[in-house]
């Protein structure tokens, strides 16, 4: 099964595709996570990269779509995975088809979530992650169990997004606006998009693409 998860910056869109990931045995594919790690290791593009996300702009088409193409070459892509901020132009869709048409696979679905303005704010300026496993956890929403003790390797070390500012917020917003937001209508159009009210907690919006994904097939 191949997916997308779609939505605005703040939607919880890395938060349903690990939880995807896992229950449907997945790989999930953040070109966001893998643009931060190619900064964090200093690679060329990840450094011209980074003073692009900082600011809140997109990067070039040219360098996901590359990213991207040769990621989902790798075996453990086989037998599937989930798109979590790619494609986030119409370009990169056209991309990304052919990509799939090439490889004689197809996208099973879509997965819009549809989240309101205030909240994507309250979400991104209180997000964080353990900084040796990368757990997502946030101030109010998703705390860990014991005070700043990561859930899942026990670290006690946690980092903020550089772009996860209220400034880059707004360019993202906007990014997401005229670029991203026309997919919608792009995918709504091909038969393919599901939306998920994405307002509700993290385990009833999973339970909501479960039912989605259940019509699907
Ligand atoms: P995206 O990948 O779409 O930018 P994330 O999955 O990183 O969004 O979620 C943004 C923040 O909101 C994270 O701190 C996450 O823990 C939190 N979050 C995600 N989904 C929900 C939800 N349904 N309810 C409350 N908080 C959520
Ligand atoms: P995300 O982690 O999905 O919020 O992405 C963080 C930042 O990485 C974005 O604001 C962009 O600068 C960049 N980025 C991630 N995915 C893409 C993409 N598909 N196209 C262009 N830029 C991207």
């Amino acid at each position: 099964m191949n997916l997308i998860l779609l939505g605005p910056p703040g939607a919880g869109k890395g938060t349903q595709a690990k939880e995807l990931s896992v229950r449907h045995k997945l790989v999930q594919l953040s070109t966001g996570d893998m643009l931060r790690a190619a900064a964090k290791a200093g690679t060329k593009v990840g450094i011209e990269a980074k003073a692009v996300m900082d600011k809140g702009e997109l990067v070039s088409d040219e360098i996901v779509v590359k990213i991207i193409a040769e990621r989902i070459e790798q075996p453990d892509c086989a037998e599937g995975f989930i798109l979590d901020g790619f494609p986030r132009t119409l370009n990169q869709a056209a991309a990304l088809e052919k990509m799939l048409k090439d490889k004689k696979r197809k996208l099973n679905a879509v997965i819009e979530l549809k989240v309101d303005y205030n909240r994507l704010v309250e979400r991104i300026v209180g997000r964080y992650a353990c900084a040796k496993c990368g757990e997502g956890y946030h101030d109010r929403f998703k705390r860990p169990k014991a005070r700043k003790v990561c859930d899942i390797c026990g670290s006690t070390e946690f980092s903020r997004r550089d772009d996860d500012t209220a400034e880059a917020v707004t360019t993202r917003m906007l990014a997401y606006y005229r670029d991203t937001s026309p997919l919608i209508g792009y995918y709504f159009a091909k038969g393919t998009l599901r939306s998920v009210d994405g307002m509700e907690t993290i385990d009833k919006v999973a339970k909501d693409i479960e039912g989605v994904l259940a019509v699907r097939s």
